[in-house]
């Protein structure tokens, strides 16, 4: 009689443990989706560079966005594509002339 109950507080233990281990994964999972949740939050419309606001540009009536820190630049998906259709030649080759000049 007194065995058994031995025997069954030590199940019972094992198995707050389990469920303690358990509940502290699904925190963690909580905590770093949270966590992931206000990174994101923090960098939108951020430079991934210098964390400055980036700015709404156009380009050859292409939308984008500039940083006004250090000058990087982003595209959209499509935005690429677009500008290197318009005059595939002409700009590729003046922004890389451009640079070689400066060099
Ligand atoms: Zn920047």
């Amino acid at each position: 009689m007194v065995m058994k109950d031995v025997w069954d507080e030590r199940e019972k233990a094992f198995e707050n443990q389990y469920f303690r281990d358990v509940e502290r994964k699904q925190i963690e999972a909580m905590k770093e989706k949270m966590h992931e949740g206000q990174i994101r939050e923090l960098c939108k419309n951020r430079c991934p560079k210098c964390g400055e606001e980036i700015q709404a540009s156009t380009f050859r009536g292409v939308p984008l966005d500039q940083c006004p820190s250090c000058g990087g630049i982003w595209l959209g998906p499509n935005d690429l594509k677009i500008l290197a259709e318009k005059d595939h030649r002409t700009w590729f080759d003046n922004w890389f002339h451009a640079g070689e000049n400066q060099g």
